[in-house]
């Protein structure tokens, strides 16, 4: 554990939603390419930089495309398309 989804207001992985079966929610880390990094943060209505993110931030499936193609990165899968910003109920923060 440690690692959480950091879109704005995302209530998943937290207790009071407990008709979520969470733990089957596949849970994104960010790429480690800059450039797709980018793309990612720019959808997120987050308050985060590019280079302040860590391996402990990630995304939740849930905020892609539901056909997302993925890819496996070592022992993970990893989307190639950044998640979606309009899934995201929150204004964008600058
Ligand atoms: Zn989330």
């Amino acid at each position: 554990m440690g690692k959480k989804c950091i879109v704005w207001n995302c209530k998943t992985g937290y207790a009071s939603q407990k008709n979520l079966q969470v733990e089957k929610i596949p849970l994104y880390k960010f790429p480690k390419d800059l450039e797709h990094r980018r793309k990612w943060v720019q959808n997120i209505p987050y308050k985060i930089t590019v280079e302040e993110i860590t391996e402990n931030h990630a995304v939740y499936a849930l905020h892609f495309r539901n056909d997302v193609p993925l890819k496996k990165v070592g022992r993970y899968w990893a989307p190639l398309e950044p998640p979606l910003a309009d899934k995201n109920d929150a204004p964008k923060s600058q």
